[in-house]
Order: structure tokens, then C-alpha cells, then sequence
């Protein structure tokens, strides 16, 4: 029962994707009554690399939730990084932030994963449920709730839902947002990306591979250097997860035929590894990547953006799953204190979620911003893959970088550089 009288939950969570099931488990879990809406059925396939750095891991690990290889996961060492000729593995570093090993897991399972979760924890996810527009107080502006389309067809109903607190995890669609009018922000970075699935018999790998220049070899004899960067991530299943990203800084972005670019890379890569179209299962899906706090503010009063909806994915390597739980958590912190007050009080426990937001990576992500403003310019990128690559010291910072792993407390020279690099860079807002 919610707490609130003339509420139908204390919190509404649009969207069970990482975000919001992250967010409905922590909220459910300290008593509040949360009604997570989901527009789709779980299992549901989710177009994503389903890869898992550290970083994510620990988010898992923080849920509670089994992350052994027993339990469906594949783990991995670190990366592999391709570029210039060169092949270098770079294990992840040990930290006491987090753990040591990456994972692979397909979304399809995840997110159910994450769902049922958030159930067990007495969240009340109601599938098929699809929010139309956040509704907001004539008189104050305050969200109040959601409009929402039920079920399909001729069953479909509307309707509408009343709580103090709204939280839109409803991914990069971020239709919550949108129908308060809060647009995305064209100074930040956006990405856009294709996978699809192969049998391969590199399905079996201890490292995720990153190959940060495309080449077209259709004709061996005038190679051709594409667009974009890719990764090939081994499913431990018979398959590999394919695909590549293009940046909106790059001058190929919004005139390219992602699925055809996709095609030319994979065309060059070895007939011996399979990614060719009799070896695909599926087609080929794709979808952007908002990047760096690319909607703001993250917080209006009823409303906090959460996720990919607050453009939470990393500029430097374009991980999101990590972020959409890290924000999560931090969002859902702010809820719980704030619904256990009343007036400013529970105001203004809610106003600190963009600091917080702020304070965790905003510097970080303005340091992104300006790095992938620098390799959407391909001469850049080449020079950095050609020179950077050999030197291993190099990229071992640089995978602690653009990783966003290292230990702002107690942790190495390398940790100490990123550490000082973020304190002297204004946050992004
Ligand atoms: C091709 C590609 C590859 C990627 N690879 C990786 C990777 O390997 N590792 C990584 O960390 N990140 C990766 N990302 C990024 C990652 O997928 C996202 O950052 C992450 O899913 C964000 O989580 P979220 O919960 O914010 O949003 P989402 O995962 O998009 O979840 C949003 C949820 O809300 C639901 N929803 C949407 N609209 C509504 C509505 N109106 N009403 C009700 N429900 C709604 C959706 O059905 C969904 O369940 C990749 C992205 C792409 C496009």
C-alpha cells in the first residue's frame, strides 16, 4: 500500500531496463511501495554488445545478485584492443573499488534477470504497460504521475497513474522527458551502434576484443579505413555478439548505412572466424547512445531522469548499462530519504540527486565529451591508435581512463593522474 493517500504507489518507475529494475529493487526494498511499468513482455531481446566491464560487475554484485559462471554468466579477463597493426590484452586492474573480472551475458536473460529481481524485493511490475506523457500539476508544474496505454489491440485501454514520485528509466526513447518538453542537448555527444549475432568458433574468448579501426578489404589491393569503431564479444554459447559504433562528432555520423558498414568490416575480417550472413542469427539491430548528460537537469520537481533518459552512457568507451544502475542506485537513495519527509525537507533530498549525479561523474564525463569531440576527427584517432598502441604503459592508463576504472582513494600513480585530472575539470551540468 502506498504511503500517500489518493496514490497508487509512492514511486512510479517507467521502464524496466537495468535502470529501472535497479532502481524498483533498492526502493522495494527499503519499504516504499513501486509500481515499475514496462511496456514490453520479459523475455524481450535488447539490441546491446552484452558486455560487462568491472564496472558493472559491481553494480551485480551490489543488487545481490549471483554473478557466477554457474549462475549464466561468462566472465572475462580484460580487453583486447586492436588498431595499427598491433593486437594488445590488457588484463583489468586490481582495485578495491572494484572486482577484477568483466562478464558477457545476453540482454534477453539480463534484464529479466534484473525484473524479476525487482519482484522479488516486492516491486509490482505490470508488463505491457506502455507510459504516453508524464502528467504535471496545471498549477505548479510537479509531475504527479503518468498516462499510460495498456495491453494491445482491441484490448487496449488507457489510463493513469498518481504517485509522488515519478522516476523515467524508460531508456534513450525517453518519452517521460520528452513530453515535459526536456529536449536532448545537442552540445553533448551521441553515438549510434548495430550488433548481431554469429556462430562463430570465437565464442569462447577470456577477453573482450575492441578493434578501433574498421577496414573494408573487399579489395586486398586498396584496403579502405571505414568509419567507427567495433568490438566482437565471444557469447560462450556458439555465437558472437558483432558490432560497431560511429560518434556524433565523427563526419560520417547521420550519412552512413550502419547495417551496410557493419557488412563491409565484417566482410574483411577472416572467413575462419564467421561473420558472414549464412552464420547470422538474427538481423542486425542498432539503436544511439546518449552520451555524457546529454538531457538535463536530471532532476524537475516529481521527476527524476535516470539512465539512459539523463544521457548516462560514457563518452570514452560507450558503456551504459554500468551507468543506468550507478545512477539508479544514487536516484534511488535520494527517493528514500526524501519520501520519508515532507515539504522542503523532502525536497530538498530530492534536489541532490544531480549533484550527486554530478559530483560521481561529472567531471569524468566532461573530460569525455572533450575526447570523443577528438576522435570523431579520424586523423586524430589514427595518429593515437598508431602511436598509443605499442606502448603498453600507455594503454594501461588508458584502459583505467576510458574504462572509468581506478581508485580516487589509495590507488596507483595511474589512479592518482585520472584522480587529479577529474578534480581540476568543472563538472558538466
Ligand atoms: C548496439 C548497442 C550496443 C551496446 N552495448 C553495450 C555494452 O556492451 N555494454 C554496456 O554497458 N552498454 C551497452 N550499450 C548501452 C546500453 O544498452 C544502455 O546504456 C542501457 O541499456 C541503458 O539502460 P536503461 O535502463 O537506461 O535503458 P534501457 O535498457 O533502454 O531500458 C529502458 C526500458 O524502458 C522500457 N520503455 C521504454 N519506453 C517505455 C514507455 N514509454 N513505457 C514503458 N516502458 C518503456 C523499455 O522497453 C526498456 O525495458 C549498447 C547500446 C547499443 C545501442
Amino acid at each position: 500500500m502506498p504511503r500517500t493517500p489518493g496514490s497508487d504507489a509512492d514511486v512510479i518507475v517507467v521502464g524496466a531496463g537495468p535502470a529501472g529494475s535497479t532502481a524498483a529493487t533498492y526502493l522495494a526494498r527499503a519499504g516504499l511501495d513501486v509500481l515499475l511499468l514496462e511496456k514490453s513482455t520479459f523475455p524481450r531481446a535488447k539490441v546491446c554488445g552484452d558486455g560487462f566491464t568491472p564496472r558493472g560487475m559491481k553494480q551485480i554484485i551490489d543488487l545481490g545478485i549471483d554473478c557466477t559462471e554457474r549462475n549464466g554468466w561468462l566472465h572475462n579477463r580484460g580487453l583486447r584492443v586492436l588498431g595499427g597493426g598491433v593486437s594488445l590484452e590488457l588484463d583489468w586492474p586490481d582495485l578495491a573499488t572494484f572486482p577484477n573480472f568483466g562478464a558477457v551475458r545476453p540482454r534477453q536473460d539480463f534484464d529479466e534477470l534484473l525484473a524479476r529481481t525487482a519482484q522479488q524485493a516486492g516491486a509490482r511490475l505490470q508488463e505491457q504497460t506502455s507510459v504516453t506523457e508524464a502528467v504535471a500539476d496545471e498549477r505548479t508544474g510537479r509531475v504527479t504521475g503518468v498516462k499510460a496505454s495498456i495491453g494491445k489491440g482491441k484490448e487496449k485501454r488507457e489510463v493513469s497513474y498518481r504517485a509522488p514520485l515519478t522516476l523515467a528509466c524508460d531508456g534513450v526513447s525517453a518519452r517521460v522527458a520528452l513530453s515535459l518538453g526536456m529536449n536532448k542537448r545537442d552540445d553533448r555527444p551521441m553515438g549510434v551502434a548495430v550488433r548481431r549475432y554469429y556462430t562463430s568458433p570465437r565464442t569462447e574468448d577470456d577477453y573482450l576484443e575492441s578493434h578501433l579501426e574498421l577496414w573494408d578489404r573487399k579489395d586486398p589491393s586498396d584496403p579502405k579505413l571505414l568509419p567507427g569503431y567495433g568490438w566482437i564479444f565471444g557469447m560462450g554459447d556458439g555465437t558472437s555478439n558483432v558490432g560497431l559504433g560511429i560518434l556524433s562528432t565523427s563526419r560520417a555520423y547521420g550519412s552512413t548505412d550502419y547495417r551496410a558498414l557493419l557488412k563491409s568490416w565484417l566482410d574483411g575480417t577472416p572467413e575462419e572466424w564467421g561473420y558472414r550472413d549464412e552464420n547470422a542469427v538474427g538481423a542486425v539491430g542498432g539503436a544511439a547512445l546518449p552520451m555524457g548528460f546529454n538531457r538535463t537537469p536530471h532532476y524537475r520537481p516529481g521527476l527524476l531522469l535516470v539512465g539512459d533518459s539523463g544521457g548516462m552512457v560514457n563518452p570514452f568507451n560507450g558503456e551504459g548499462i554500468a551507468y543506468a544502475m550507478e545512477s539508479a542506485s544514487v536516484a534511488s537513495a535520494c527517493a528514500i530519504q526524501s519520501l520519508a519527509r515532507s515539504g522542503s525537507a523532502a525536497e530538498h533530498a530530492l534536489r541532490n540527486y544531480p549533484i550527486a549525479m554530478q559530483q560521481a561523474l561529472g567531471s569524468y564525463y566532461r573530460i569525455g565529451n572533450l575526447f570523443s569531440r577528438a576522435i570523431g576527427n579520424p586523423t586524430i584517432m589514427r595518429v593515437a591508435t598508431r602511436h598509443g598502441l605499442p606502448r603498453k604503459t600507455l594503454m594501461v592508463f588508458l584502459l583505467k581512463l576510458l574504462a572509468n576504472l581506478y581508485d580516487p582513494k589509495d590507488g596507483d600513480t595511474f589512479d592518482r593522474v585520472i584522480t587529479a585530472m577529474t578534480r581540476v575539470t568543472p563538472s558538466v551540468r
